[in-house]
């Protein structure tokens, strides 16, 4: 559960002067076991900088991070490693994120050396075909290299890095955008079914709806820095409330299956860019591209309301849809 979490990065403006960047501004965010939250924004909305609080790979400015109550960033020595082991991540590039020197085996393997008492060096090499089984690989790729690999198996490694741990939440961050489509669905399938296997959630990060709309039993949608809506996914996708929300499904390829369009899914043609976070409007962020904006837009930042009859579908809008 995060609440309130803020992070701002100095960044330089000119020769002599700096100014600041509002990554994350409030963010509030809950992940439950064994779900799959998809975190929808577009590039520079703050999903990344969000992903890597809460994997603790950064610390907020303001707000807190807890699992199962604690606290991450008030652990130390043995308490933080155990912590660490619970929370991995699945990175965009299969390519760039494992090292070719190193066989897929040697990989795979590799988490354990900060976590030797997790697998016993005896039990490693069978835990690792296992592994590379559970992901849809071979036993026998353990002894070949990354470079060996297409870019879809290349990610199944990565999987299975990431579940050696046995961790209780994943962090997908863009996992499937550097494949090609045709491999897209295989590995969202392998991700699916480890899922109803182990019980793992994932905090699934993706600009691509159509991918999270076919994996998330909840969303949450961040504009500038801040979550515009979060919901039951089938709700927000088929019904959404923020503006924002709505010109982004509105610019999504439909699967052939959607339900006709309604007055709601006309096509929604946002006016201007996305403001810069180093100068992010006052009042509704959004406010600057919002065809429904009026003077309270400006001046009071929206607070998150429950749809009518739907209390975990919130929206931060004063006009909502
Ligand atoms: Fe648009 Fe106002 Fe709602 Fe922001 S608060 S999304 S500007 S209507
Ligand atoms: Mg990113």
């Amino acid at each position: 559960e995060a609440h309130g979490l803020t992070k701002t990065f100095r960044v330089p403006r000119s020769a002599s002067g700096s100014t600041r960047l509002h990554a994350l501004d409030g963010v509030d965010l809950t992940v439950r076991r064994g779900e799959t939250l998809g975190l929808v924004g577009e590039s520079g909305c703050g999903k990344s900088t969000l992903a890597r609080v809460l994997l603790m790979l950064e610390r907020p400015d303001a707000g807190t991070v807890r699992y199962d109550g604690v606290d991450p960033f008030t652990l130390r020595g043995k308490s933080l490693l155990a912590w660490r082991r619970r929370v991995q991540m699945v990175f965009q590039d299969p390519f760039a994120s494992l090292n070719p020197r190193m066989t897929a085996g040697e990989l795979i393997a590799e988490p354990w050396l900060s976590h030797p008492d997790l697998v016993p060096r005896s039990g490693r090499e069978r835990r690792v075909r296992e592994l590379l089984e559970m992901v849809g690989l071979r036993a026998g790729d353990a002894r070949r290299h990354p470079q060996e690999f297409s870019g879809g198996q290349r990610q199944r490694i990565g999987i299975a890095r990431a579940l050696a741990l046995n961790p209780e939440v994943i962090v997908c961050d863009e996992p499937v955008s550097a494949l090609d489509l045709s491999v897209q669905a295989q590995v969202l399938n392998v991700l699916t079914e480890l899922q109803t296997e182990l019980g793992v959630a994932y905090v699934f990060i993706s600009h691509d709806l159509p991918v999270v709309r076919h994996v998330a039993d909840r969303v949450a949608v961040m504009y500038l820095g801040r979550v515009v809506e979060s919901g039951p996914a089938e709700e927000v996708f088929t019904a959404p409330r923020h503006p924002y929300t709505a010109s982004l499904l509105s610019a999504a390829p439909r699967p052939p299956t959607a339900a006709p369009q309604d007055g709601r899914s006309r096509r929604i043609v946002l006016f201007g860019e996305v403001p810069s976070p180093t100068d992010p409007p006052s009042g509704c962020r959004f406010r600057t591209r919002c065809w429904k904006a009026e003077q309270v837009c400006a001046d009071t930042v929206p607070a998150d309301e429950p749809a009518p009859g739907a209390p975990q579908h919130l929206a931060a809008c004063h006009l909502p849809l």
